[in-house]
């Protein structure tokens, strides 16, 4: 199917953008690497005015440590992440989730930030974000603001962005003791989206987890941060039994829904599979950085 007719602009500059966007308002959508915007288009699910095509604003493709955390700008794709020296160090799981997404030519366009912004349930970013507990900034023409990834997730592919905000970046803590992480995916073929995936990032202090975070993606009406379960192993020696019962509390965060993917049973049953999973890769991880 063709798009409904639409205007196209593709300003230079960020200044401009904001102002194309604050002039048109909810009439307008920002377009990055266009790799859901683009098939929303020409399934007619979305039929804006205006396309605005933040593609050639400068400066906004770069994976910058600034104080205390990593900057990722709108414009990083898919496949600079999988390529990224810096996040191999600082952020691996980042890494690994980066090749669990689609195939080249969709990493090769897409971008991260476009993929938080799209917030499909089903997308692998907004779980490694929540696991991260990672901010996102966005700009308007009046203001700057700085959400975080636990309070921009509203519903399936809707955020806490406002139609005349652009995400600038987002912003993954670095941690300052022993971590590491997992991202878990299961898909019916390869590039698909997950019937079921899991992110987990743990940080030790000696024997006993410092902080964790766990993020559930296709398990209910948007990615979920599995709190209860990251509460139950703060402070504590990370035993098998204490795992079990973090994945037990995540599996029981999960609302997924039966569907040609499988039933929702089963669904909660790999949640808490991979995160028990997870939770052991990440802390051997995390043990290889303190060793
Ligand atoms: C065949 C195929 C397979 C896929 N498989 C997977 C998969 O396995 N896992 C997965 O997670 N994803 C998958 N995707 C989705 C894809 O990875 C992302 O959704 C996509 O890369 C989004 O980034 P983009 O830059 O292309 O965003 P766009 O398509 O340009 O935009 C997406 C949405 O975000 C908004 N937006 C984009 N950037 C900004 C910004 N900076 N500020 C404000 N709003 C913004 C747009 O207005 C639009 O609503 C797949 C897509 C395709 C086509």
């Amino acid at each position: 199917m063709f798009p409904a007719a639409f205007d196209y602009r593709a300003p230079t500059s960020l200044d401009e953008t904001l102002s194309v966007l604050k002039q048109h308002g909810e009439a307008a959508k920002v377009m990055a690497g266009g790799q859901s915007l683009i098939p929303l288009l020409k399934l007619r699910f979305s039929r804006p005015e205006l396309v605005v095509d933040i593609a050639r604003l400068p400066g906004l493709n770069t994976i910058r440590r600034d104080d205390g955390h990593l900057a990722i700008g709108a414009l990083v794709r898919h496949v600079d992440i999988a390529g990224s020296k810096e996040l191999a160090k600082t952020a691996p799981m980042m890494v690994e989730a980066a090749n669990w997404i689609a195939d080249p030519l969709v990493r090769n366009r897409g971008t991260l930030v476009g993929s938080v912004c799209h917030a499909d349930p089903a997308g692998d970013w907004g779980s490694v974000m929540l696991a991260l507990s990672a901010e996102i900034v966005a700009r308007s023409a009046a203001s700057e603001r700085v959400l975080h990834s636990s309070d921009f997730f509203k519903g399936p592919f809707e955020t806490a962005l406002k139609a005349e905000e652009v995400a600038t970046e987002v912003r993954i803590p670095v941690r300052k003791g022993p971590s590491g992480g997992a991202y878990l995916k299961l898909e019916r073929r390869v590039g698909d989206f997950a019937t079921v995936a899991v992110a987990v990032q743990v940080e030790l202090d000696g024997d006993k987890v410092a902080s964790c975070g766990i993020g559930l993606t296709a398990v209910g009406p948007h990615n979920i941060k599995a709190t209860e379960a990251e509460r139950s192993l703060d402070g504590k020696e990370p035993t098998d039994q204490v795992i079990a019962e973090a994945a037990r509390l995540a599996a029981e965060a999960a609302e997924p829904k039966d569907d040609l993917r499988g039933s929702a049973a089963y669904k909660k049953d790999v949640v808490r599979v991979f995160v028990q999973r997870g939770l052991k890769t990440a802390i051997a991880r995390a043990k290889e950085v303190k060793a």
